[in-house]
């Protein structure tokens, strides 16, 4: 189970963006990085072809979990995530405040 899920509300702790704070749109597992909207992003030349058109295009680069710190949805600070079993399923609680950490689909 990862600490980062999308919908998260996250700061980035190093890079060109630390300091920021952005809400997971999409989270690789496997790579174990996540993609933030308006976050570290970098600007793509792509050249016309087959009736698409050129231009620059703004894309958002995926950022390493290790980067991220969870912003808790119920005290709001940074916080590191903790794992507790209750019966059968697996949830995440901040280590802070002791909630735990849903979201609301
Ligand atoms: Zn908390």
């Amino acid at each position: 189970m990862l600490k980062f899920k999308v919908g998260d509300k996250v700061k980035i702790t190093s890079g060109k963006d630390k300091g920021r704070e952005g809400t997971i749109e999409k989270v690789f597992s496997v790579a174990g990085k996540a993609v933030l909207p308006g976050l570290n992003e970098y600007k793509k030349h792509i050249k016309p072809s087959s009736g698409k058109k050129g231009g620059i295009f703004t894309i958002p680069r995926p950022i390493v979990l290790s980067k991220l710190k969870l912003i808790c949805p119920s005290c709001s600070k940074e916080t590191k995530v903790g794992f507790r079993i209750a019966g059968d399923v697996k949830m995440r609680f901040c280590k802070k405040c002791g909630k735990e950490i849903t979201h609301k689909k």
